[in-house]
């Protein structure tokens, strides 16, 4: 698909259909830091802010950049993913070459699904609870048919806070990256969703000093997750996000 306004209208379209909704019913608010790519330096010092404050994030891995450079970074080795396992972090699927789902076909959006899966299986991630995040945040109808009965969530790109309910297929995030491209700044939004028991997924790329325009600051991570605990919200992974949601909406309904 590649005329401009039938990409648009399929992307409304996507917005709108295919929704798997989650409640967000719990006693606290979460936030969920996650790295798209994950770049040598979020496999590093992104992950160690994180176990520093004992929470645990996730990391978005398309199986076609390990040992590539991304944005002129480093990408992830297949080392750093492992170690990020065995730290209890979670890795999700980011397509295998890091292409834009809206313009590939059916099949070719199942090959490369298909590719990141035994990628990622390989490694000893369970494939049949796996999240997914759209490269560049680009979806549209057919993808969204295909990854919603794929995936367990599926994560697109800005959009900011949740609350009161989530769309799983369709996912949204505040960027934390160095110069804001987000009209709410963080510190907005996790007010927010501590005050309103709501679900914050950050989207991220590397973790270094000066980053790149994608990316963030050690120093500014390590507060961003400080910040997040000091509010009262949990920091969880994406899969752990969704069970303490659905367990809490369970007992809500019980
Ligand atoms: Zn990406």
């Amino acid at each position: 698909m590649s005329n401009p306004f039938a990409l648009r209208l399929s992307r409304v379209l996507a917005r709108h259909a295919l929704k798997n909704i989650l409640p967000l019913q719990a006693a606290a608010g979460v936030v969920s830091f996650t790295f798209d790519d994950a770049p040598a330096s979020a496999c590093e010092a992104g992950a160690q802010a994180l176990e520093r404050h004992g929470v645990r994030g996730t990391f978005y891995v398309a199986g076609g950049l390990t040992d590539q450079h991304e944005e002129g970074k480093p990408c992830h080795t297949l080392a750093h993913l492992r170690q990020l396992l065995q730290a209890g972090h979670e890795l999700g699927c980011h397509s295998y070459s890091h292409v834009r789902c809206d313009l590939l076909n059916q099949r070719g959006l199942v090959q490369e699904l298909d590719r990141n899966a035994q990628f990622l299986g390989d490694l000893g991630v369970d494939i049949r609870a796996l999240n997914f995040a759209y490269p560049f945040g680009a979806f549209a109808f057919g993808a969204k048919r295909i990854c919603s009965a794929r995936f367990r969530s599926s994560r697109i790109t800005g959009g900011g806070l949740h609350t009161g309910q989530a769309d799983l297929n369709a996912l949204k995030t505040h960027r934390l990256y160095d110069v804001a491209v987000d009209a709410d700044s963080y510190e907005t939004l996790l007010a927010r969703a501590a005050d309103q028991r709501g679900w914050l997924i950050i989207n991220t790329h590397d973790i270094e000093n000066p980053a790149s325009r994608f990316g963030y600051t050690p120093e500014r991570l390590e507060q961003a997750i400080s910040a997040a605990l000091a509010a009262g919200c949990k920091v969880l992974p994406v899969n752990a996000a969704i069970d303490y949601w659905q367990q809490n909406a369970h007992r809500a309904n019980a």
